[in-house]
């Protein structure tokens, strides 16, 4: 199977190509030329299996360049190995007759993101094999959080690769920033930013179409590369859990094989419920993908509109990985329904950094309707919603699966439809301890993030996740914080240009 870019079909790639590169040249985002079908019989034939097996599966259908030795290692050295808290790696957890929580943070930094960034780092180095490269990798990440924990905890001391995140020093939250700065590995390097997460965004954007810098990388032996969720290899493993989470409902006796689920997914860049919409294209029973915002609800207004305009006031929310204008995956989408039409998402894209917004024909906007329900709720609601769920179903959400709690009852009383739901709960309650307390109702006010995580602990009967724990007695290795004109001069600092 061949791989294109949105912006240009002609250009044809390996997935192994498509990986290493990130982002294609003429800006566009790597998708495959065609969708793999997953037949019934297929589904039957992975109920009994493990997820590294469903995920081998699953993965050998895009991954059509890797041999099947390739994906078992890349497979088991992501998710074997005691690294994930549940045997099940994704376990699916019933809370009421319609609700069933798709727990995807049981990986070492405790969000989802770690379903795709412990793996990422294994195809990248396979697909570097693979295509000859021989220069050292430098990945690059400017986080507002959880994306550079994770990806630090994929990539430490992974042969080939060095990692750099950037992250704005007053922008996120006590525990991330004490996940980040306590990293071990030889490979790695974090920096605070002066400034929020735009400017350290920006400074990376920057920095990878620095044309001159880039050659001298190249000259000493380094090649940018990128773990955002623009690369399709940190995409394609999130289609697994959607599949291995059907599986699971038909072991347990929840549904049978051929009924049909939704799916509720808490949305910021695009790239969880995209991997979603890729599971449903591929054969999987999905009737309606529920995509839910918070007061950020750019994409619940683009769902009912057909108009996407992100010039509106940005909200910092206590669902800070969902604060997000920009969600980039909607091009992969876009791109898919209008049966690959490069030309109108060229079209698309630059009207979109022109002027902020653009608008899909009827055609594209019914088949947009057709698949999604869009919802959004604000802070007030989103910890109402915590409350509730406790209270009535003794289940403990964080603040980013909370909104999607909340917009799937809104979808319900709006359409009466009680099909079976998989919501998919995106970081475990004590990463963001501060903000689930004070929704049940407990005072944190002049409280350590350590009292916070045993008050939290006592509060919902939750074992803290290690990781957290081991928290305490770590020491800061990295408490630098640089203007954001001096990041290129850190990089090269940390690679020893010079
Ligand atoms: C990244 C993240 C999201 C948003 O996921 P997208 O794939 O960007 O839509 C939601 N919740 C948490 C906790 C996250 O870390």
């Amino acid at each position: 199977m061949k791989y294109i870019s949105t912006r240009d079909k002609s250009l044809k790639l390996s997935s192994a190509e498509a990986i290493k590169r990130g982002l294609s040249e003429d800006g566009g985002l790597f998708v495959p030329e065609e969708i793999p079908k997953l037949t019934k019989a297929e589904i039957t034939s992975l109920v009994d299996k493990s997820y590294i097996e469903r995920a081998n599966f699953v993965l050998s259908k895009y991954l059509t360049d890797f041999t099947k030795t390739e994906i078992e290692k890349c497979t088991t050295g992501a998710y074997g190995g005691g690294k994930f808290s549940s045997d099940k790696v994704a376990p699916v957890v019933k809370i009421n007759d319609s609700e069933y929580i798709l727990e995807l943070w049981h990986g070492p930094t405790c969000a989802f993101k770690d379903m795709a960034l412990q793996i990422l780092p294994h195809f990248m180095t396979a697909s570097m094999k693979k295509t000859g490269e021989d220069k050292t990798i430098v990945i690059l990440v400017a986080t507002s959080g959880d994306t550079g924990k994770a990806a630090l905890e994929g990539f430490k001391d992974v042969d080939g690769t060095k990692i750099i995140v950037f992250y704005p020093s007053e922008g996120v939250s006590d525990i991330q920033k004490l996940q980040m700065i306590t990293q071990d590995g030889k490979n790695v390097c974090v920096e605070g930013i002066k400034g929020n997460f735009d400017d350290a965004q920006n400074g990376v954007k920057k920095i990878f179409t620095d044309s001159a810098l880039g050659a001298e990388l190249e000259k000493n032996g380094y090649a940018f590369s990128s773990a955002n969720s623009i690369n399709w290899g940190r995409l394609v493993p999130q289609i697994v859990y959607y599949i291995s989470a059907y599986c699971d409902m038909i072991e347990g006796g929840e549904i049978k094989n051929g009924d049909k689920i939704n799916i509720c997914v808490p949305t910021g860049n695009f790239g969880n419920i995209l991997a979603a919409y890729y599971a449903k294209k591929m054969g999987l029973p999905i009737n309606k993908l529920i995509c839910a915002s918070n007061k950020n609800d750019v994409l619940t207004d683009f769902i009912r509109t057909g108009e996407y305009n992100k010039n509106r006031d940005f909200y910092q929310t206590v669902s800070p990985s969902m604060d997000i204008l920009i969600s980039s995956n909607l091009e992969r989408l876009l791109f898919d329904i209008s049966g690959n039409d490069d030309k109108k998402i060229n079209k698309m894209m630059s009207d979109l950094s022109k002027n902020g917004q653009y608008k899909l024909t009827k055609t594209l906007h019914n088949k947009i309707t057709k698949l999604f329900w869009g919802g959004c709720c604000d802070d007030y609601f989103t910890k109402e919603q915590i409350w509730k769920t406790f209270v009535e179903d003794e289940y403990t959400l964080d603040t980013h699966t909370a909104v999607a709690v909340d917009v799937y009852k809104q979808y319900i009383s709006e359409t009466g439809d009680m099909t079976k739901t998989i919501i998919a709960s995106t970081a475990s309650p004590f990463k963001f301890n501060g903000s689930v307390l004070s929704a049940l109702g407990i005072e944190t006010y002049g409280k350590s993030e350590f009292e916070l995580l045993d008050l939290l602990r006592e509060k919902s009967d939750m074992d803290i996740p290690k990781s957290l724990v081991e928290l305490r007695d770590k020491s800061v290795r990295f408490n630098e914080i640089i203007n954001d004109d001096d990041m290129v001069d850190s990089i090269k600092n940390t690679l020893d240009i010079k």
